[in-house]
């Protein structure tokens, strides 16, 4: 199929119009892609034609189908335990995989996670793990498998042979303004998860000001859809919907992510975070088949959490990819720290909304995210947002910021003002952090 002709100006044509493509034809379109019959300029045209008149169920999986045969898959089938990967659609502050990973590998689960780089306004696993000096991302597949048989766990960079057609769609769809499509999006997301071999699949579904879905009902509807692509191919899959509309965590940046999980783990850290990890863990638990029902799930889980248990193997994982182990026990001596800090104090008052998306960009001009595609990270740089909605602020510090040098410091808290919406007298009250829970026939 895919070395046929393809009448790419008509396909392009049809979906402008409104039309649809049959899966033949959108694999042919993907395949085509990738092999260099259909340009990226095609491409780019039809990916906005689809975000603009919407995608048919048929043709998301066929999307998503046509991504996984891009490329390599993994086979998981040697590994003697239940396996179960993670996945977030991304968001600030948002560093549970390394809380999530350890625990569910303490629980008995198999957790090989392929992982990527932040994107847009988002952190990335690999950018934060890479924080902890002497980490290695880039195992082969073979120890990725001899790690998750030995302790459990394994995060690793995903190869350019896994999903390549992803890779190349989603780094134009960065660039022309697609990301935002419930199809797109599914796509790129449970291709990655079924490519990557894992059993059993966990989706963390951001919805708010700092996520791609921005409503309720488009992150359900996303939700629902990468549920059923996973069913559809034999994977138990649940997706959690959780709120982005201020950082998850009260960190945003490299290094202070880090250290924020392993205060988690410790038992000392934010509340946010470690609700959502302890969610998304017993979600893990359930779809693994270790535990069916939900109460006895978020028990195992919080119990491995506050003895222990997880922090110790979340230091076993690090030893084992290399990296100092000591982050887990003494984290102020292994990561590294920005020489400047400088706090920003908001005007007195309520604070009511924070411009999430926003505060993930500032913390990716300080040197935590990229500019331009290769750029390197400064592990040290981000902020530390000492507020929550809903809190009285203008006493103390609000905001610290993790800068390299002077200047950037003061070009972050000029904006800072416009970023931590304060009210003189206004009282405001969050959503729930877990909106909602979609699950499969089989969850
Ligand atoms: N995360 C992904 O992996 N893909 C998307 O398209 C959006 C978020």
């Amino acid at each position: 199929m895919s070395q046929d002709v393809i009448e790419v100006p008509v396909l392009i044509a049809r979906k402008r119009d409104g039309g649809a493509l049959d899966a033949a034809e959108t694999t042919a379109f993907v395949a085509g892609y990738v092999d260099g019959r259909v340009s990226e300029p095609q491409m780019a045209a039809y990916l906005m034609a689809g975000v603009l008149t919407g995608f048919t169920d048929e043709e998301a999986a066929a999307l998503t189908t046509a991504y996984v045969e891009s490329g390599d898959v993994i086979d998981l089938s040697a590994l003697s335990g239940p396996t179960v990967d993670k996945h977030s659609t991304g968001g600030v502050g948002d560093t549970t995989t390394l809380v999530v990973a350890p625990l569910l590998a303490a629980a008995g689960a198999q957790v090989a996670k392929l992982s990527g780089r932040g994107l847009g306004h988002t952190g990335g696993t690999l950018d934060k793990l890479e924080a902890i000096p002497g980490y290695r991302v880039d195992l082969d597949i073979d120890e990725v498998r001899d790690q998750v048989e030995q302790i459990g766990v394994a995060v690793a960079a995903a190869t350019a042979a896994l999903v390549p057609a992803d890779k190349r769609i989603y780094a134009l769809r960065d660039v022309t303004a697609t990301v935002a499509s419930e199809a797109l999006i599914a796509a790129s997301v449970m291709s990655k998860k079924l490519a990557g071999g894992a059993d059993s699949i966990v989706l963390d579904v951001k919805v708010g000001d700092g996520a791609f879905m921005r409503t309720v009902e488009e992150a359900r509807a996303l939700a629902e859809r990468c549920v059923a692509v996973g069913e559809q191919h034999g994977r138990r899959t649940i997706a959690l919907l959780t709120a982005m509309d201020q950082p998850l965590g009260t960190a945003v940046g490299n290094a202070l992510e880090v250290a924020a999980a392993v205060a988690v783990l410790r038992g000392e850290g934010d509340a946010r975070l470690r609700t959502v990890s302890l969610e998304l863990a017993a979600a893990g638990v359930r779809t693994a088949g270790l535990d069916d029902d939900p109460a006895a799930a978020m028990d195992t889980v919080t119990r491995l959490l506050d003895d222990g248990t997880a922090l110790e193997r979340f230091e076993q994982w690090v030893e084992a990819q290399g990296g100092d182990p000591r982050v887990a026990t003494a984290p102020d001596e292994v990561l590294a720290a920005a020489p400047v800090v400088r706090p920003w104090t908001a005007r007195g008052g309520v604070l009511t909304g924070v411009d999430t998306r926003r505060l993930g960009e500032l913390a990716g001009l300080l040197g935590a995210g990229r500019q331009a595609p290769g750029d390197e990270l400064d592990p040290r740089v981000g902020l530390i947002v000492r507020a929550d909605v809903g809190d009285e602020v203008g006493d103390g510090p609000t905001v610290e910021i993790h800068a390299a040098d002077e200047d950037a410091a003061a070009r972050v808290a000029g904006e800072l003002g416009a970023v931590m919406h304060v009210d003189g007298d206004g009282g405001t009250t969050m959503g729930e952090l877990v909106i909602e829970r979609v699950t499969g026939r089989s969850g």
